[in-house]
């Protein structure tokens, strides 16, 4: 029975490459009649928040994912949330431990830089091997007496040659074991890495074929020694080609909004997002460029995926999300999308209280909030012109705030202000000078509510975006 997963680590965003890989795991299971789980791997737990993991749950259900197990939903094989599982996972590296396929090593920071120094210097590669990091017994039993912090690592070959993993899509792929090293199954406080947790749960949770994306193609042959070593059977593993940039780099936020929740609140319909990643790397049979995910589901065939890195573009998301308003809605459904999408109850409670001191008559109110519903706003210099600053000064205070607010993961008012307000400080600018160019970036003109109360309706990734914007 075919059993795939999405396994999101919730550490930021809800990003559109991860509902990108589950659609193509949830295609796959229902191509085979089998299952789709989602996992949540929050091993990291100084990254990891429950409003990540929540955003992941919600924008994957808001464009029409839904999986037959979870954290939300359960199932036989739960819990499926990782940090709930913390004491399997000592167990199995345990076992490995006392079969000789893992060892507990001791070395400190220090010595691990010395260790990497020498294999430079002799002219190998920088991967640690257990034979570098293994300690005389008498040195082990001096450190463990002392109670000194130790990791538990996997043994891994010391060899020439190469490790052949199968791929669904790639075939045989040969990764040189020299580049392959003595990794860490368990953390010093306890805690596993993404290796050890992610094979012990995909083994336990009867995983037969993991899709994922490329970049864990260099993790193949750890993943495999850890199958042999525990004697399971290896799921299949597919990698997927990573979206990248129109420039062909690897998608990141840096050029190019990467949350769906970005793309949720500039009004794009989760149909067509979910279309359009759809068509990263893989195309329907007759060429049809829009299609549903029912349609889709239809017509899967992983086969289909082609490897060259598929492009996501916003252009052309625009142009199909386009298609589907105009063909596939009635006026009456497209009123209803506009009333949820913005004006909902919700939302006007968030902008009413900013409006309403400012409005003599109702008609204020579209001027006063447009720029809420409004994608990215039509900037000119000219739009700056009120702001008492040199050009190049100006930017370089949007730029230093849109550094400031990347790093910044609770996205309230008070603690926007903190950051703004300690960049101008910092700058020796006050604080009226310094928010006027932001106001101009943000809503289009300096004579709108305070600006951090824009940021905050507005959320991280509209106001990110709009910050970006007008440093283009
Ligand atoms: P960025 O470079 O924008 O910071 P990242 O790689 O740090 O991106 P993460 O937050 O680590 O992003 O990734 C979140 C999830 O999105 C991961 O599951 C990752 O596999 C997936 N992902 C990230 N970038 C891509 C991509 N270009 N294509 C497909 N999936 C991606
Ligand atoms: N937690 C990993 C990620 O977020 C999962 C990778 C995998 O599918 O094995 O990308």
């Amino acid at each position: 029975k075919v059993r795939t997963r999405v396994a999101p680590s919730p550490t930021g965003d809800p990003h559109v490459g991860t509902a990108y890989i589950a659609l193509f795991n949830l295609c796959f299971a229902r191509a085979h009649g089998g299952q789709f789980l989602l996992r949540i791997e929050d091993t990291d737990q100084a990254r990891s928040t429950p409003e990540s993991e929540q955003a992941i749950l919600d924008s994957l259900r808001w464009l029409g994912l839904e999986w037959d197990e979870g954290p939300d939903v359960g199932g036989e094989h739960g819990p499926y949330r990782q940090s709930e599982r913390m004491e399997l996972y000592g167990e199995y590296a345990m076992q490995l431990v006392e079969a000789g396929k893992a060892f507990l090593c001791y070395r400190t920071a220090q010595e691990l830089d010395e260790l990497r120094n020498a294999r430079r210097e002799a002219g190998n590669s920088t991967a640690l091997k257990p034979a570098d990091l293994m300690l005389p017994e008498d040195e082990v039993a001096k450190r463990a007496a002392a109670g000194e912090p130790y990791v538990i690592r996997m043994m891994v070959p010391d060899e020439e040659g190469s490790c052949a993993v199968d791929d669904l899509l790639r075939g045989t792929i040969e990764l040189d074991w020299s580049m392959v090293d003595a990794q860490i199954l368990l953390k010093s406080d306890g805690m596993p890495t993404y290796h050890l947790a992610n094979v012990v749960d995909d083994h336990l949770m009867g995983i037969t074929h993991v899709l994922r994306g490329e970049e864990w193609i260099n993790s193949a042959p750890k993943h495999k020694l850890l199958y042999e070593y525990f004697g399971w059977d290896m799921p299949v593993l597919c990698h997927l080609p990573l979206l990248r940039n129109p420039d062909k780099s690897k998608l990141s936020k840096r050029k190019n909004p990467t949350s769906i929740l970005y793309y949720q609140r500039m009004g794009f319909l989760p149909e067509a997002l979910l279309n359009y990643l759809g068509r990263m790397g893989w195309s329907m049979p007759d060429e049809s460029e829009k299609f549903s995910l029912q349609q889709m589901l239809d017509n899967f065939d992983v086969q289909r995926v082609s490897l060259g890195g598929p492009i996501f573009d916003v252009e052309k998301l625009r142009w199909l999300n386009g298609l589907w308003i105009r063909d596939d809605l009635t006026e009456e459904q497209l009123a209803q999308r506009l009333v949820d999408w913005a004006y909902n109850p919700s939302m006007l409670s968030k902008v009413l209280p900013h409006a309403q001191k400012r409005m003599e008559t109702l008609s204020d109110f579209a001027p006063l909030a447009s720029f809420l519903v409004s994608g990215t706003l039509p900037l000119t210099e000219a739009s700056f012109d009120d702001v008492k600053a040199e050009r190049e000064e100006l930017l370089k205070w949007i730029q230093f705030s849109l550094w400031k607010l990347e790093a910044q993961r609770q996205w309230e008012r008070d603690l926007l202000w903190d950051d703004l307000k300690g960049l101008a400080d910092a700058l020796g600018v006050k604080v009226r000078d310094f928010l006027a160019p932001l106001f101009v970036a943000v809503a289009g003109t300096s004579a709108s509510f305070s600006v951090v109360d824009s940021m905050e309706i507005l959320g991280p990734d509209m106001s990110r975006a709009r910050l970006r914007h007008a440093l283009d």
